[in-house]
């Protein structure tokens, strides 16, 4: 009988563990261990060869998917749209011949806590289907001190991307309280500022573009923890803050401002209630935001203050409203809830006098409808509950809420 040798490299059966016969041919388990490398890397080479993945869609689409879920902030919807596109566009662009090189365009949005920015950012990343995460400026020191490394901010995203370094490359990330690491005082400092100036040095390169090592469960740097490079060239950095305190700077610029380049008529139509319109980037930069800081965040947009109307929409109108939320919730026990245009006021009156913006909205809900929720389930008698002003008013004077104030 015929000697079994393997087909590719020729060994005899006796010499390999295992030999596969197919039709006019044999494999041995060697042949077929370096088939499947050959395999696993042509498919690594074919992954990088491909577009990256994300939906891009052009600004007006991405306006219009964001005014689904949030309420107003039109300039900044506008502003972001397009540098998100932008953003996006440059990543498609691969074969540069003409040596123009679309520059990062990283985010800085100045707005009062609860106006959306966070919100503004998280929908953006869900349209574009890209990892996301936050991360808060107030938890990173300068490396060496206790805190947190600028590095543990990449952390975040590798996890949301589940440790996709790819994947993970073209994510936004969302800095919160970029105010919070504003420079201590005006002088460059004689004692060191490691939570402000020191962490805002350490920003930079990391908004910039960069390979950094990124350690994988978060945390410190350690000498013996297995790191993931990470390069944050393709990585879109969206920064916000409410820079509690630049209104009045603003409104001193504004004021201030030398003759010639202001007529009289310009100081009459400044809008006072909502100053933070105005804002430039050398206001970021007497704020205490080092100009190199500022210059790797070209696109400065501001978020308007919520005045009741715009809470009321809030409350009523976005895909996943408040209102609606509780409703379904309520529906699926059976009870059909009503929120009357009393009772949606009263909420917004609440909200506007504890100074608590939109965050603030679910908070009061909560205190007037949980009553009902713990009830209702086991009543089977109620099929119906309306929320109006007397309701409202009479849930919420019971609530923690009253009390806090008291206190
Ligand atoms: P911040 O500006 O402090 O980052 P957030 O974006 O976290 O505020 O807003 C808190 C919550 O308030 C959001 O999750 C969202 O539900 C609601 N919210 C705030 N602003 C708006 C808005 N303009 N439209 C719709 N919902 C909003």
């Amino acid at each position: 009988m015929a000697q079994v040798t393997c087909s590719f490299c020729g060994r005899n059966k006796k010499d390999v563990d295992l030999m596969v016969s197919g039709i006019s041919a044999h494999i041995c388990n060697f042949c077929i261990d370096q088939a499947y490398q050959i395999l696993g890397e042509e498919e690594k080479t074919k992954k990088q060869d491909k577009k990256p993945k994300f939906k891009l869609k052009k600004p007006k689409e991405l306006t219009e998917y964001l005014n689904q879920y949030v309420i107003g902030q039109g300039e900044a919807k506008k502003v972001l749209s397009v540098a998100v596109y932008n953003h996006y566009k440059r990543l498609l662009q691969k074969d540069n011949h003409d040596d123009i090189k679309i520059e990062k365009s990283n985010i800085i949005m100045v707005g009062d806590t609860g106006t959306g920015k966070t919100y503004l950012a998280k929908t953006l990343a869900k349209v574009l289907e890209v990892p996301f995460c936050i991360a808060d400026a107030t938890v990173l020191t300068e490396a060496g001190y206790v805190g947190e490394d600028v590095e543990s901010i990449l952390t975040r995203l590798l996890q949301s991307a589940d440790y996709n370094v790819e994947a993970a490359e073209r994510g936004i990330v969302y800095i919160d309280e970029i105010d919070k690491i504003a420079r201590k005082s005006d002088n460059p400092s004689i004692t060191r500022d490691v939570s402000g100036e020191g962490v805002q040095q350490a920003m930079l390169k990391l908004l910039e573009g960069t390979t950094v090592n990124v350690p994988p469960q978060g945390g410190r740097k350690h000498p013996d923890q297995k790191m993931i490079a990470v390069n944050t060239e393709n990585i879109l950095f969206i920064c916000g803050g409410a820079f509690d305190g630049i209104a009045r700077h603003i409104a001193n610029r504004l004021n201030t401002q030398p003759l010639g380049f202001s007529k009289k008529t310009d100081h009459e139509l400044i809008d006072r209630n909502n100053l933070l319109q105005y804002v430039t980037a050398p206001d970021l930069k007497s704020f205490g935001l080092i100009p190199e800081l500022i210059g790797r965040l070209p696109v400065l947009t501001h978020l308007d203050p919520l005045d009741k109307d715009t809470l009321k929409s809030i409350l009523t109108e976005p895909k996943n409203a408040l209102t609606k939320q509780y409703k379904k919730l309520m529906d699926m026990e059976g009870v059909k809830l009503e929120f009357e245009e009393s009772g949606v006021d009263y909420i917004v009156e609440k909200a506007v006098e504890y100074n608590l913006g939109a965050r603030g909205l679910r908070s009061i809900c909560e205190a007037i409808i949980t009553d009902a929720m713990y009830e209702l389930p086991s009543d089977s008698e109620t099929k119906e509950l309306v929320v109006n002003r007397k309701y409202a008013q009479a849930q919420f004077d019971k609530s923690k809420f009253k009390k806090l104030q008291v206190a």
